[in-house]
């Protein structure tokens, strides 16, 4: 049977699709009738950065020293956790494993979890481990952004959806 009619996919933090995956444990579910919608559609893929990276769950929470995903991945900045571990590298390949999903599943935009290392896409931890924030992404919205995938926040689910009706990513270059 053609799938031709099939909605666009949407790469989505696992943790909003209620699976545990948090540093510690928790999950951050998303009850909203558009991602009900997307999920009813088959259209969310869900991928979960600091897994697909390695680390394991629960695990230390991490922060990016300076600037954001951006400069760590030009390897200007480095994401230590808790316990002083650098865990930079687990974060870059976590990263790569998520675009690589997007990739493979021809995912079209990405519903990420705001604040996290990986995941924010407005504002990340400022390194410092007293819930001080500052503006920037994480370092797999980073990824994302730079492969030309737009990164929405979980509070931004109307703009996705205006976003994916405007028919906007069939105009998206990749090469
Ligand atoms: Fe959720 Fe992203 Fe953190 Fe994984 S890395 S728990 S998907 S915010």
């Amino acid at each position: 049977m053609s799938d031709s009619n099939k909605k666009p996919n949407i790469l989505i933090s696992s943790c909003l699709l209620g699976n545990p995956v948090r540093y510690n444990g928790t999950d951050l579910l998303i009850d909203h009738p558009l991602f009900k919608k997307w999920q009813d559609h088959d259209q969310l893929v869900a991928v979960c950065p600091e897994v697909e990276g390695g680390m394991p769950v629960p695990r230390a929470p991490a922060e990016i020293t300076k600037g954001d995903g951006k400069t760590v991945l030009s390897g200007k900045s480095r994401v230590i956790d808790a316990e002083g571990e650098d865990v930079t590298n687990a974060f870059i390949r976590g990263a790569l494993k998520s675009l690589k999903t997007a990739l493979d599943y021809n995912c079209v935009a990405a519903i990420l979890t705001e604040h996290s290392p990986s995941c924010g896409s407005n504002m990340v931890y400022d390194g410092t481990f007293s819930k001080t924030k500052r503006e920037g992404v994480g370092v797999t919205t980073s990824m994302l952004e730079q492969n030309h995938i737009p990164v929405f926040n979980q509070e931004q689910l109307e703009d996705l959806a205006e976003y994916l009706d405007s028919g906007a990513y069939l105009d998206v270059k990749t090469d």
